[in-house]
């Protein structure tokens, strides 16, 4: 559906416009104003895909509207309605998608509504595809691609002299989980695993699904210290969450590695700096939270 809103400074011209595209299923009129500047803030205050817009209107031309219309929704559809031919070519400089003319022509209406819908699809499609590549398909949690796009704003994050931590973690023996209980009893285990985490960390900390059963952690504003207590408390967590699947119950333990931004330091740096750790947890005998020594 494509929330749509008129405006025309002459209500039996609103009207008339009104009664065309009830004759489209895909439009849901939300909203019809005489006022330009009611319609202006509705733009401000809700979600509209498209506007129909009269072209000469007493209190604001139809073109200065589009204008601040744009500047607050610039993904939107306006539609620009006019009783003069010459503003078919100004519809389109002042960022309109298109023009019709009164009368309104139904099949003129039609090739109009067509493109709206085609620009639609596609940007949905492209919606689809950006929010498919960052995420990770078996935990929805943003996946290592996402991360390494993150880290523009995490080196933001370093010049603005603000502190963040990482923490990298594995889980302990996975091979054996999949050996013993099945491939998919290992995919739940790692669904578990986020699960857990995501109901751990704070808002504000971003969890990726790093690798097959690697986690890793950004955690803003935090220091070792205080970091060092958050991978302490998941590990302890996980080591007492109980795993139900199938007929089977069992336990896993992680390793976790943590690292924190240092000012001298790339965060390609800082990454393999946890990752060290993680070794270092792993060669101790796992289970455990290793910090990473600068
Ligand atoms: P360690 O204790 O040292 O971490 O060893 P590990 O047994 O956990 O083994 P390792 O980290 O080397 O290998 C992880 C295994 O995880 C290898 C791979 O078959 C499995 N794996 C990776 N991705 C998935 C996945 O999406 N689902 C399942 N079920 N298994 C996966
Ligand atoms: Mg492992
Ligand atoms: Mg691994």
């Amino acid at each position: 559906m494509l929330k749509t809103i008129l405006v025309d400074d002459e209500r039996p011209a609103l009207r008339v416009l009104k009664r065309i595209l009830e004759q489209y299923d895909y439009i849901d009129i939300v909203g019809e104003y005489t006022d330009v500047f009611e319609a202006i803030e509705r733009i401000r205050n809700d979600w509209i895909d498209t506007i129909f817009l009269d072209v000469d209107m007493p209190k604001m031309k139809g073109v200065d509207a589009a204008n601040k219309i744009l500047k607050i929704n610039n993904m939107i559809d306006i539609i620009f309605v006019t009783a003069y031919n010459n503003y078919a070519v100004d519809a389109f400089e002042f960022g309109a998608t298109d023009y019709i003319m009164k009368p309104i022509s139904k099949k003129r209406l039609d090739k109009t509504m067509q493109r709206i819908l085609e620009k639609h699809t596609v940007k949905r499609t492209i919606d689809k595809l950006s929010v498919e590549a960052k995420t990770d398909y078996l935990t929805g949690l943003y996946n290592r691609r996402f991360m390494l796009e993150k880290i523009d704003g995490i080196i933001k994050y370093k010049n603005k002299n603000q502190c963040f931590s990482l923490i990298i973690s594995d889980i302990d023996y996975f091979k054996r989980v999949n050996d013993i209980y099945g491939h998919n009893c290992g995919d739940f285990v790692i669904k578990s695993v986020s699960k857990l985490m995501l109901e751990i960390i704070r808002k504000e900390d971003i969890l990726v699904r790093w690798g097959g059963e690697e986690f890793v952690i950004i955690l803003p504003n935090t220091n070792l210290k205080e970091t060092k207590i958050v991978a302490e408390k998941i590990r302890k967590e996980i080591e007492n969450y109980k795993i139900h699947y199938d007929s089977f119950d069992f336990s896993i333990t992680m390793t976790f590695g943590i690292a924190s931004y240092d000012q001298e330091k790339a965060i390609e740096e800082i990454i393999d700096n946890a990752d060290k750790a993680l070794n270092e947890g792993k060669a101790k005998g796992k289970n455990c939270v290793v910090v990473a020594n600068t």
